[in-house]
């Protein structure tokens, strides 16, 4: 019951953070249609992605699931542009991301997207908050001025302002996954993805990050793709996918089977 009633209550959360104009536009944010994807392998070539459909509303928090090598990071690497497919449509925002080029693409992503992948890279010689104001001056949205600010207000989010100055080497692995996700979170783009953020993380520590993608979701209107291998966490969210063998054999919404 507690759960249908968190969920209930995040859509009308979500519906009023979003403004008049997106609710005119669409509430779809991402449509994948009639999605395939091949890999050249020796003389042949191996299907990882087969006819592949679904669609991502604003303010959903969607988890995917799947055995390890069953497409899950192949799709995700088509929702944010990394690659792209070799048959079918995909349009984020009512972009059609699998025509863009590569430079238009490179901006769409500093501007609309937040990744958060297992192996998060942080640039060793810089320090925490000077990594989290990096995408904000390659994406020059926000003003010189307040980025160094911004860029502290996120570090205080994922609870992290007292180690802005420090190098990530002097952090834990947690706390350089957060700031991670700080740093996904820059430009403030309405979508995030995480491909196995959780991976590499103690469960207190992903529980945490959850807890936090969570308010994302319900307080700050985000809409969220998360691939993970925790079912107990993907429990958790709204809606799960379950990929098999590079086919979506379960898309499981519990907003959907209350109403
Ligand atoms: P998952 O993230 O679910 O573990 P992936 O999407 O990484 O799975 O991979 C799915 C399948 O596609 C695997 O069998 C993998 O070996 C294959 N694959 C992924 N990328 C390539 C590539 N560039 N060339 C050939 N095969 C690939
Ligand atoms: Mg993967």
């Amino acid at each position: 019951m507690h759960r249908i009633w968190t969920v209930d209550c995040m859509a009308i959360l979500t519906r009023e953070a979003s403004t008049n104009a997106e609710k005119t536009s669409s509430s779809v944010l991402i449509d994948v249609r009639n999605v395939f994807k091949r890999f050249p392998v020796g003389e042949g070539e191996v299907t990882v992605l087969k006819n592949v459909n679904f669609q991502v509303n604003r303010g959903e928090f969607v988890s995917i699931v799947g055995p390890s090598g069953s497409g899950k990071s192949t799709l995700i690497n088509m929702i944010t542009g990394i690659d792209r497919p070799s048959e079918g449509e995909i349009e984020v925002g009512g972009i059609r991301i699998d025509e863009m080029k590569e430079g238009q693409l490179a901006r769409w992503r500093g501007q609309n997207l937040g990744l958060v992948f297992q192996f998060f890279q942080l640039l060793p010689a810089l320090s925490i908050v000077d990594n989290v104001i990096l995408p904000m001056d390659f994406a020059n949205k926000f003003d010189r001025k307040e980025r160094r600010q911004r860029a502290m207000d996120l570090l205080d989010t994922v609870g992290l302002a007292d180690h802005a100055l420090k190098l990530p080497s002097m952090i834990s692995g947690g706390e350089q996954q957060r700031t991670a996700i700080a740093r996904a979170l820059a430009n403030d783009p309405p979508l995030i993805v995480g491909d196995e953020p959780t991976g590499n993380l103690d469960s207190a520590s992903s529980g945490r990050m959850v807890e936090l993608f969570f308010r994302l979701v319900e307080e700050g209107g985000k809409t969220l793709i998360m691939v993970t291998h925790d079912r107990d966490i993907a429990h958790r969210t709204p809606r799960m996918i379950e990929i098999a063998d590079g086919e979506i054999v379960r898309d499981e919404d519990s907003r959907r089977v209350t109403l």
